[in-house]
This record gives structure tokens, C-alpha cells and sequence, in this order.
């Protein structure tokens, strides 16, 4: 667990979230600001700031992360379509520095960036 991060607090259950899937390694649970009517964060237990900082090593993790997206998009019945999508460093707008996936979907979704 990195101290101050806020996704840390939110896997180690410090600040509450609305839990959509967990497991040994991934935990998962409602954005506080849907951009749809699903959006989901999918992030790794582990503290990884983003995917600029994963490793050899972390295959299996990274694997598991996509995985669990799925999964979510399953539970939450997307079968019409989402999108898995993580931001990396400024220039993508990413806030959060603990690595997540977005799940989204739940309506047409529109053009990329
Ligand atoms: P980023 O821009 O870093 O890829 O996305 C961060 C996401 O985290 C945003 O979609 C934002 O709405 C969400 N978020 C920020 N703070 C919280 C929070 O305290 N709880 C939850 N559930 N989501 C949050
Ligand atoms: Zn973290």
C-alpha cells in the first residue's frame, strides 16, 4: 500500500466504495462520476501508479486486470458493447495515480480522445 494513495484506501476499504467484483489480486467498483450508465474501475490490489511503471514480471497481473474487466462487463450485462481503457501520465488526463482500467459502457459510446 502506497501512503496517500487514494485508490490504496479504497482497496484496503478506508474509503468506502460500491465493490462490482473482487478477487485475490484485482478489486473492482464504481466510478464516483460515471461517464455511462456502467463505468467501472478495475485496479490491482497492489499499488502500480500507471501503466508506464508496469515490469517484466507483471504479465500475469496485467492478465488478470483484463480478465476482471471482463467479467464486469458480464455482471453488469454490457453484451452490446463497452470500452477497457487506462490513462498514463498527463497528457491523458489520468488523476489517479494507482493503474486502472475503465470498464464503460451502457449507451453508444463515441469517437476515441
Ligand atoms: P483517471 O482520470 O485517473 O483515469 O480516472 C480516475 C477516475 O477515478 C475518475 O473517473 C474519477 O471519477 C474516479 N474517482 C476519483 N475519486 C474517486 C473516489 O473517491 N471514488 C470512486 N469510486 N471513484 C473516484
Ligand atoms: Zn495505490
Amino acid at each position: 500500500m502506497s501512503e496517500d494513495c487514494l485508490f490504496c484506501k479504497i482497496v484496503a476499504g478506508e474509503i468506502p466504495s460500491e465493490a462490482v467484483y473482487q478477487d485475490e489480486h484485482v478489486y473492482a467498483f464504481r466510478d464516483i462520476n460515471p461517464v455511462a450508465p456502467s463505468h467501472v474501475l478495475v485496479v490491482p490490489r497492489r499499488h502500480i501508479a500507471a501503466l508506464d511503471e508496469i515490469q517484466d514480471g507483471d504479465e500475469d497481473l496485467l492478465g488478470r486486470l483484463l480478465v476482471a474487466s471482463k467479467k464486469v462487463a458480464e455482471q453488469e450485462n454490457l453484451s452490446n458493447g463497452y470500452r477497457v481503457l487506462t490513462n498514463t501520465g498527463p497528457d491523458s488526463g489520468q488523476v489517479v495515480f494507482h493503474l486502472h482500467f475503465h470498464v464503460i459502457g451502457g449507451r453508444k459510446l463515441g469517437a476515441m480522445a
